[in-house]
């Protein structure tokens, strides 16, 4: 069942969303050769308090810890890791490719979000595989208009990252977004024109194109969490919650 918000609703959604676009911009802003991915999730922890202290009606928390059993504040993936990477001890290099994918609860309104970023100077591959996913995502945010279908919404992500030599991850999706983390529908980042479920106005749905420089296919690793591409190949993960308005798509994680 798909959970239309009201005006109001995405009000206080948008507001939470800006708070977590400030959060992911200082996240990635931190990211440097030498830190450890645990050092970025305890970064994420002080900034779920700070601003928690700042708002303190808007009860802010991290939506990701004890998801299902999830152990960190923050998901971060590494370089041939695709998404729900937990953070360690690893240590970042110049060169890795690192996604970063939080989530905060706003007066109980769940926001999603993530960004890929180089650790220093990556490769010129690399670069252009984080652009092309980057503008994959701005491509179906423009596509999230009432009457238009989540199938024309997914074959736009995929054409243009196909047509630029990406593979697009299908094990993994978007996903409807509000009063809970996961909500219906699925929003996939690939599909047919014409078929799926219609947009409505009052959906909110986070968009995540993940796309990689090798092979479309994914594994989940031992540990239950973290996805990898199956070829090893870099993959990177760009994400907004958006809300389908009369207006047209409104980003309310925008940073
Ligand atoms: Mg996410
Ligand atoms: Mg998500």
């Amino acid at each position: 069942m798909i959970n239309l918000k009201g005006e109001k609703n995405i009000k206080v959604m948008l507001e939470g969303g800006k708070i977590l676009g400030q959060m992911l911009q200082e996240l990635g802003n931190f990211v440097k050769p030498g830190i450890t991915t645990n050092d970025v999730d305890k970064l994420a922890k002080e900034l779920v308090f700070s601003f928690a202290k700042k708002y303190p009606k808007a009860k802010i928390q991290p939506a990701f810890l004890g998801y299902n059993g999830f152990p960190a504040h923050i998901c971060i993936s590494v370089n041939d890791e695709v998404v729900h990477g937990i953070p360690s001890e690893k240590v970042l290099n110049e060169g890795d490719v690192v996604g970063l994918d939080f989530g905060i609860t706003y007066y109980g309104w769940n926001l999603d979000s993530a960004i890929t970023v180089g650790v220093g100077k990556i490769s010129r591959q690399a670069q252009k595989l984080l652009e092309a996913t980057k503008k994959a995502l701005e491509i179906g945010i423009d596509m999230a208009r009432a009457g238009n279908k989540l199938g024309d919404l997914g074959f736009s992500i995929q054409k243009f990252l196909e047509s630029n030599d990406f593979a697009v991850v299908r094990d993994l999706v978007g996903h409807g977004i509000g009063e809970k983390l996961h909500e219906d529908p699925y929003v996939p980042n690939y599909g047919e024109p014409g078929e799926g479920e219609v947009l409505k106005e009052g959906m909110v749905i986070a968009i995540e194109p993940m796309a990689t420089l090798g092979d479309w296919h994914v594994a989940l690793d031992k540990d239950g969490w973290t996805w990898r591409t199956k070829d090893k190949s870099i993959a990177a993960h760009f994400e907004h919650t958006v809300a389908i308005t009369k207006d047209g798509p409104l980003v309310l994680t925008s940073h």
